[in-house]
Formats: C-alpha cells, sequence, structure tokens
C-alpha cells in the first residue's frame, strides 16, 4: 500500500514539475527574441515529455501498474529539470539586462546623455543615405561652447560639467525629436537637421545659439552661470553633389561645419556662420 501511494504521488508530481519546467521554457520562447531558436525546442522537448509522465499514471488505473523506484526517478528528473530551467531564465534575463545596459552606454554620452560621437556618425550616415534616396536636403551644425576653459579654470571641473549638461538639454529642448545631436568631442556638438536647407539650419542655428545665450546653465553662490556658442553650418544637397556615398559625404561636411565653427569664432564667437565655397 505504501508502495503504491508513494509511486502515483510521485508521478503525479513530475507531471506538475514537467507542466512548470515546459512552462517556464514557453515563457522564454515568447519572451526572448534572441534565444528564441534554443527556448522553443527546449519547450517542445519538454511538453513531450509530459506524455511520458502521464503514461505510468495511465498504466496504473487501467492495469494497477507501478514501480516505485522508476516513479522516484521521473519525480527527481523533472524537479531538476524544473530547476535547471528557473537558473537558465535567470541567467538569461541578467544577460538581457546587460545587454540592454551596454546597447545605450555605447550609444549615448554618460555625462549628458546627448548621443555618443560613433552613434551620431552612424545616424548621420542614415540620415545621409535617404537624403540621397529622396534628394531631400540636409543640414549639419558643429557646436562649440565659447572660452569654455575660463568656466573650468573659474569654477571648477565638476561646474564645467553641469554647464555641459545643462547646454545639452537647452540644446536638445529646441530641436525636434528627428534631429540628431551627439557630442563628439569634450565642448564639442554635431547636430544633423533632416530636411532643412541652409536658410533653415540657419534659422535653427540662431534659435540654438540665443537660447544657449539667455539661459542660465549652472548657478553659482546664488549667481547664474552664462555661456555662448558658436556655430557652423553646412548644407548637403543631393542635386547638387558629386558624392555619392554616405561615408564620404559625412567627412566633407563634418569637415565644412568645423570650418564655418572656426570661421564664426575667429569673427568673434557668440554667432553663427554658414560654410559657403
Ligand atoms: P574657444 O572659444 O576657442 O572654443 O575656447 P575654449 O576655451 O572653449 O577652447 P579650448 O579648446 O581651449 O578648451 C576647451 C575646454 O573644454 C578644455 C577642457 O578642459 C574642457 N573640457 C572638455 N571636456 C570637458 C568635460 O567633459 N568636462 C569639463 N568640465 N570640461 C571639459
Ligand atoms: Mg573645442
Ligand atoms: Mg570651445
Amino acid at each position: 500500500m505504501g508502495a503504491k501511494f508513494f509511486s502515483i504521488t510521485f508521478y503525479v508530481m513530475a507531471v506538475v514539475a514537467q507542466v512548470g519546467v515546459t512552462a517556464y521554457a514557453l515563457n522564454l520562447f515568447f519572451r526572448s527574441k534572441q534565444y528564441r531558436l534554443a527556448s522553443g525546442l527546449l519547450a517542445l522537448s519538454f511538453g513531450l515529455m509530459i506524455g511520458r509522465r502521464v503514461a505510468p499514471i495511465v498504466l496504473f488505473y487501467t492495469e494497477g501498474h507501478y514501480n516505485l523506484f522508476d516513479a522516484f526517478l521521473a519525480l527527481t528528473i523533472s524537479l531538476l529539470m524544473f530547476f535547471g530551467a528557473v537558473q537558465l531564465k535567470k541567467i538569461i534575463t541578467d544577460l538581457e539586462i546587460k545587454n540592454f545596459m551596454l546597447d545605450r552606454s555605447s550609444k549615448t554620452d554618460s555625462l549628458t546623455q546627448a548621443l555618443s560621437r560613433s552613434e551620431t556618425f552612424a545616424r548621420a550616415e542614415l540620415e545621409i543615405e535617404r537624403s540621397l534616396r529622396t534628394q531631400d536636403p540636409l543640414s549639419f551644425l558643429m557646436l562649440d561652447i565659447d572660452l569654455f576653459k575660463n568656466i573650468n579654470d573659474r569654477y571648477g571641473h565638476p561646474l564645467g560639467d553641469v554647464v555641459l549638461v545643462n547646454l545639452v538639454k537647452h540644446c536638445q529642448e529646441e530641436l525636434r525629436v528627428i534631429d540628431i545631436f551627439g557630442r563628439v568631442g569634450g565642448e564639442e556638438f554635431f547636430v544633423v537637421l533632416p530636411g532643412n536647407s541652409m536658410n533653415q539650419a540657419a534659422e535653427v542655428a540662431e534659435r540654438l545659439r540665443k537660447r544657449v545665450a539667455s539661459l542660465p546653465c549652472a548657478v553659482v553662490d546664488g549667481k547664474e552661470v552664462f555661456i555662448t556658442i558658436s556655430i557652423g553650418v553646412a548644407c548637403f544637397s543631393s542635386q547638387s553633389q558629386g558624392e555619392t556615398k554616405a561615408p564620404q559625404v559625412l567627412r566633407v561636411f563634418y569637415a565644412r561645419a568645423d570650418e564655418a565653427m572656426y570661421q564664426a569664432k575667429s569673427n568673434g564667437r557668440n554667432r553663427t556662420e554658414l560654410w559657403t565655397q
């Protein structure tokens, strides 16, 4: 009687554990894109094994057959599978979180949350490719803080960092969501304005410049700290340009926006200059 009772109890518990492990694998299958094939195969094999766990129960009720050792093994194996699946799901979840954070940290600058240099260039190239297809104009701005070294020298680097963070905020508030705003140097920022002609880009640049000049970027001992920026503008139009390769176009227009920005510096700073031949 004891062996019979334990056999059927173990078999039933094995079915429950087997259903549990299958549910875990199915959950992974639906949730994780990256591990879909592996978790799908596991869910299928775990699911099929439910049949193997139910078969002895059917045999017990139809023929009165039972085997305590086999029932014990079935339960142990299914429980081990269950705990293994729980661990696997934990590992995969951790991995996905780490992947997500790694992906985000490679795409954004950790101080200002502007796009990173590499992400800025990657997105700029995509916009250039789109512009080559649609023939829409595409404008580029190079922004550089005026005499930023003085801010650091006067108030210290930590406050300089606060200034950088607030400058990015002020600029992002002025831009559209489709615009690309990235930190490409210590205090240099590159902006891509999809669909904007030279005139439109010049207007955006002036709005940015005036906004930055009029809003405080930090407060020291109750005193507001203001900065100014110099901006260079260059506009790409696929109709008037010979270049057809995005990386080449980016190289040329990055240099042109930079050149115009240096022109703004030598013309007195806190101004916008347009690149012209
Ligand atoms: P200009 O108007 O000619 O651009 O003058 P500038 O002083 O801004 O130019 P310069 O290139 O001489 O100095 C840039 C300064 O930016 C020097 C560097 O210490 C500072 N800087 C670069 N990255 C960071 C940063 O992440 N945090 C802080 N606080 N300062 C930075
Ligand atoms: Mg600079
Ligand atoms: Mg500067």
